[in-house]
């Protein structure tokens, strides 16, 4: 293939160091079309998409069934705005909101949006239902956790990071420690109005809390008549192989958040889902957003509710998931620390003496298979739900290739 500018690697790299906020330090691919677990570079390579826009891609790239959707609502009716109602904002909260087993649904765009619509709601309610003296309200969360980027999010990140340079912060949070449920009910005050946590904690490295820690922390907020609200943005809709990560842990969390994949890779929506007695206490004008409900993401958001009701993605996320964590064990002892997951979502911690996450992940690249580190020395493997054995088995010899050779 000729190189012109438009499909040099070097030339996008180039205008995007110039021109992009450098926010992020992406692998050295950019790609112009992806399609089921496969995308294509600009200068025509092939790679299997093993991390799927961090989830947000679990049914894969262009899923017929979801551009359909896409497609179909794009030529009807894309936005009215929250002052009108649309023909497909009912059918959507109403559907999502059975899926979940929960009343209502509050629709958003961003993850983050959620977590924020999340808060909000858990103090408005702690002081119309619990009483909570004005502006007391505390909310516990866990160290290591990924809620988002806003302002109070990163608030209370433990990651130096994604704080550093960004205060002064929203006050109202305590921090405790992931999977401690005994330090979790110690820092419960009789202001604490809610426990924000994520049932797996994704960008942490898939940490996966300890059996019988979130029924603990259910029965911890029972107690305290506190809001559980369970930030499933990432673990939530068929990542683990199931629906809801939390409830797959045995427990029930009051409020769900869920993000990423409900917009099925094609636009970005996310929803907070929770009972009538706590949805219901935002009233007109005290919460809103102009593109959140908006009828082009309701329809595909329609449309992925369709896919997971089903069953058959579930299905392959724990089917697929048995396969990988068996070949990831297999390295453990080899160049790998720890491998670790659920469903079809893996967290390998790489030996330092090897070399780094980022190395790996170039080597991956460089072998067709896209992952991203976290953390240092930590590859996530969350590859989409449509992948076949086959195409998983190629990306794992991969992995196993370059463990071998940095060894
Ligand atoms: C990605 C993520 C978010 C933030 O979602 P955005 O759409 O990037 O704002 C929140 N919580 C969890 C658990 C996430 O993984």
């Amino acid at each position: 293939m000729t190189l012109t500018a438009e499909n040099s690697t070097r030339w996008h790299e180039q205008l995007m160091a110039e021109h992009s906020a450098h926010n992020y330090h992406p692998l050295p691919v950019v790609i112009a079309e992806g399609r089921g677990a496969w995308v294509t570079d600009v200068e025509g390579r092939r790679y299997l998409d093993c991390l799927a826009g961090y989830s947000a891609l679990n049914f894969g790239h262009g899923h017929p069934g979801l551009v359909a959707a896409a497609r179909g609502q794009l030529e009807r009716l894309t936005l009215t705005s929250r002052a009108f109602g649309s023909d497909q904002l009912g059918p959507f909260c109403a559907e999502l909101a059975t899926l979940v087993g929960k009343d209502m649904v509050l629709p958003m765009n961003t993850g983050a949006e959620a977590v924020e619509s999340g808060l909000k709601l858990a103090r408005k309610w702690g002081y119309e239902v619990r009483d909570v003296p004005a502006d007391r309200a505390r909310i516990v969360v866990a160290a290591r956790g990924f809620h988002g980027r806003t302002i109070t999010i990163v608030g209370f990140s433990t990651d130096p990071e994604a704080r550093g340079g960004f205060g002064p912060f929203t006050p109202g949070f305590d921090v405790v420690p992931y999977g401690d449920a005994d330090a979790l009910r110690a820092a419960i005050t009789p202001e604490t109005v809610a426990v924000l946590l994520e049932p797996v904690q994704g960008e942490a490295g898939v940490v996966v809390p300890p059996a019988g820690y979130l029924p603990a922390v259910r029965e911890a907020c029972t107690a305290a008549n506190v809001l559980f609200i369970a930030d499933e943005v990432q673990s939530g809709l068929g990542r683990t192989g199931h629906v809801l990560a939390t409830r797959a842990a045995g427990a029930d969390a009051d409020v769900y958040l869920l993000g990423k994949a409900l917009g099925g890779g094609i636009l970005p929506l996310s929803a907070v889902v929770a009972d009538a007695d706590v949805l219901g206490v935002l009233r007109p004008g005290q919460h809103g957003s102009t593109f959140g409900g908006n009828p082009l993401a309701c329809a595909v958001g329609r449309a992925v509710i369709e896919l997971l009701r089903e069953g058959s993605m579930l299905q392959r996320a724990r089917a697929l998931g048995a396969r990988m964590h068996a070949r990831l064990g297999e390295l453990v002892g080899q160049g790998v620390l720890s491998a670790r997951g659920i469903g079809l979502w893996a967290g390998i911690d790489i030996d330092p003496a090897l070399g780094t996450g980022r190395e790996v992940c170039e080597r991956l690249c460089a072998r067709g298979v896209l992952v991203k580190d976290t953390h240092d020395s930590t590859i996530r493997l969350s590859p989409p739900l449509v992948i076949t054995a086959e195409e998983l088995d190629g990306a794992l010899d991969a992995v196993t290739a370059v463990v071998r050779e940095l060894g």
